[in-house]
């Protein structure tokens, strides 16, 4: 019999902490695969420049740099939100750029596009700097909590409006090691 998609049932180890997984670790894999086909497509010839998010892309950063057989240049931006669990907050700089992207084709990578607020300060202050153009990555998009005008050039899953961890997402620094997307108990979100 054929196999299900994936299993939505989480290793062992994570069942405490982890209701289900949403996106597989395979399914990540087969993703980020042809993520990085396409973008490697399109910045054929560019004089390219990855900037990242940190900390979030941690994970889906690695797996996709490897698959781009690409000349580029790499750098991250750090960003921070005063929110400690699941909701918003205000936004600080912890690292700011430092390579020049003036006339560069630049490739700006994130976690996940959740209301854009975040993408939509990065993207400002990046346009400031010149570059060519700027095309964003995103490994996941909630358009369902969209407050900014702002769409990903590059997806790698649209999901619901649920909370995510896993594949460097975190839950207050947790579960970033987690190799695939997962759902919390709810009673790990009400200890906060
Ligand atoms: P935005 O500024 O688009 O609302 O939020 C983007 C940032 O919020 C992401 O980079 C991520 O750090 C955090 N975020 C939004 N949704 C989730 C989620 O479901 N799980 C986790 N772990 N972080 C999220
Ligand atoms: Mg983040």
């Amino acid at each position: 019999m054929k196999k299900a998609a994936h299993s939505q049932r989480p290793p062992q180890a994570w069942r405490r902490d982890i209701r289900s997984v949403l996106i597989s670790r395979a399914r990540l894999a087969r993703r980020v695969q042809s993520l990085a086909r396409q973008i490697e497509s399109d910045f054929s010839g560019r004089d390219l420049v990855i900037v990242a998010l940190l900390n979030g892309t941690v994970m889906f950063l690695a797996d996709l740099l490897r698959l781009l057989s690409l000349p580029l240049r790499l750098d991250f931006i750090g960003v921070s939100s005063y929110r400690e669990g699941t909701g918003p907050g205000g936004l600080i700089i912890t690292k700011e750029l430092r390579l020049d992207v003036r006339g560069r084709d630049v490739l700006l990578v994130d976690d996940i596009l959740d209301t854009g607020r975040t993408l939509a300060r990065v993207l400002a202050k990046l346009r400031a700097l010149q570059p060519r153009r700027v095309k964003i990555c995103v490994l996941l998009d909630k358009p369902a909590r969209r407050l900014e005008d702002l769409a990903a050039d590059y997806v790698g899953f649209t999901i619901p409006d649920e909370f995510v961890v896993g594949y460097g997402l975190d839950y207050g620094e947790k579960y970033r090691n987690l190799p695939f997307v997962g759902l919390l108990h709810p009673k790990i979100t009400r200890r906060g």
